[in-house]
């Protein structure tokens, strides 16, 4: 297995609030990795460090022979680290399937065609990429909506369009937000599969920040677990559930050690 993140004394604060304290954090080719940790632990600040969403005050994140540390957003999404929002941002009134062409729009490389052929070459490169985009839409299981206005589909359907989006993007590495954020059970368990899915088909690696355990403890390789802005535990999801540190971080000290990890295999 390969490295395909590395990140080293990453750190972030807001006025007094260390949201990211000195975080440590590698990942494989190919992992599905989890973080987790109590409400305003640092999850989503982490997620942000890494996406470009925030800059650190300190610390490196060393990716494909880059610190990307500060980039842009769009650059650090265009080297292949692809994300979900939480708030579901699309183009309402646009088709399933244009929602997603925009997505990847930058990939069509017009400015290297000669120009009269070019009408040509664009027509077909956007034919092969239509064909790419109806693949994966029959992959998250969207190929009967690719007409519909996004304003037509269920909360649902629209999360699984936010997903394709992000696949349409080609990315090494996916990193999924909240992805169980007010779903049914039924409607988690069918976003999980299809996230492991496309895990297959498109080889990639997944960061899955949740606050429902469940949906970690079932799904990934390994776990990080955050609190006040530290790491305080990594490992598989049975070393997590029974680490100590994790149990008082999440639910304090008052319960015991037992109905704690009840509630964590719950
Ligand atoms: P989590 O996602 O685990 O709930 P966050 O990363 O959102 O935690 O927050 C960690 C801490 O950092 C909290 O104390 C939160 O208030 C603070 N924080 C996060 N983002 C900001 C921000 N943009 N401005 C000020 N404080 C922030
Ligand atoms: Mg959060």
């Amino acid at each position: 297995m390969t490295e395909i993140i590395k990140v080293t004394g990453l750190c972030k604060s807001f006025g007094g609030v260390h949201a990211a304290n000195n975080i440590d954090f590698s990942l494989q080719e190919g992992e599905v990795r989890g973080i987790i940790g109590p409400n305003g632990s640092g999850k989503s600040t982490f997620f942000n460090l890494l996406t470009g969403i925030y800059t650190p005050d300190e610390g490196t994140i060393i990716y494909d022979g880059h610190n990307i540390a500060g980039w842009e957003p769009h650059r650090i999404a265009s080297h292949g680290i692809a994300r979900t929002f939480q708030l579901l941002r699309m183009f309402t009134e646009m088709s399933v399937l244009d929602n997603l062409m925009i997505g990847c729009h930058c990939q069509v490389n017009y400015g290297a065609l000669s120009a009269p052929f070019a009408p040509l070459t664009i027509a077909r490169e956007e034919k092969v990429l239509r064909e790419e985009m109806m693949d994966i839409l029959q992959t998250i299981g969207l190929a009967d909506y690719a007409h519909v206005t996004a304003s037509e589909m269920s909360i649902g359907q629209r999360r699984l369009l936010a997903l394709g989006r992000a696949i349409a993007m080609k990315p090494r590495i996916l990193m999924l937000d909240e992805p169980a954020a007010g779903l049914s059970p039924v409607n988690v368990d069918n976003l999980m599969a299809i996230v492991m899915k496309l895990k297959d088909k498109y080889g990639l690696t997944l960061i899955i920040v949740e606050h429902i355990l469940k949906v970690v403890m079932e799904t990934c390789d390994r776990i990080s677990v955050l609190d006040h802005g530290e790491k305080i535990a990594e490992g598989s999801p049975d070393e997590v559930r029974d680490d100590h540190a994790v149990i008082e971080a999440y639910l304090g000290k008052e319960m015991a050690d037992d109905e704690v990890r009840q509630l964590l295999a719950s």
